[in-house]
């Protein structure tokens, strides 16, 4: 199993391409059975779910927009836990179907924070879409709807996910040695 290096940690093959693609088609599958006749409004959450977004969308049939927030709360190998905040939210969500995409869903935190300022808004409906869910992690009760794979509560890089900047690009998914 090929192992990587990104900074100071070393990293093994976890979830080759060929199996995140199959998944990712396989959610997308269902969102479009799900949203069949609807047009729902995908907000990605930047940086980590910038590749999964992208993959998602393209196997989307059904009528579909798509934005990117940011929200900060992440440093290192350790969730801070604090949404600091969210930029780039421009669209009126009222009575809108809302998807939220995320990269991993770890405590819970960063989505229980952000979801209630959403839920002001009064989106029509509200789910979440999460290409990898630490739920032997959560601490923050939160469901996500559409999960890719449930993961071991190990630090992971690549696609779209890093580690200190490094690791986004690579299109496997690599857990820490
Ligand atoms: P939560 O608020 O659910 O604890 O953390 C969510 C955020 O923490 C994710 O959006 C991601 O930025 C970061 N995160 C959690 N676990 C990992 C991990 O294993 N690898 C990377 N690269 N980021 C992670």
């Amino acid at each position: 199993m090929p192992v990587i290096k990104v900074h100071d940690k070393s990293f093994e093959t976890y979830l080759s391409e060929e199996t995140i693609q199959q998944r990712v088609k396989e959610l997308a599958d269902a969102i479009n059975a799900d949203y069949a006749g609807k047009r729902p409004l995908f907000i990605a959450i930047l940086n980590g779910s910038f590749m999964f977004a992208a993959d998602l969308f393209k196997c989307l049939t059904i009528e579909a927009e798509i934005c990117f927030i940011k929200l900060a709360s992440y440093k290192g190998m350790k969730s801070s836990g604090n949404v600091v905040t969210s930029i780039g939210l421009e669209d009126d969500l009222f009575d809108k179907e809302v998807i939220i995409v995320e990269d991993i869903v770890d405590t819970g935190k960063t989505l229980h924070n952000f979801l209630p300022k959403l839920g002001h808004q009064q989106p029509r409906s509200l789910r979440i879409a999460t290409l990898l869910h630490k739920s032997e992690a959560t601490v923050y009760p939160l469901k996500p709807d559409y999960v890719g794979f449930d993961i071991p509560n190990k630090f992971v890089v690549g696609y779209g996910l890093d580690y200190n900047g490094l690791g986004r690009n690579l299109k496997e998914i690599y857990q820490v040695i």
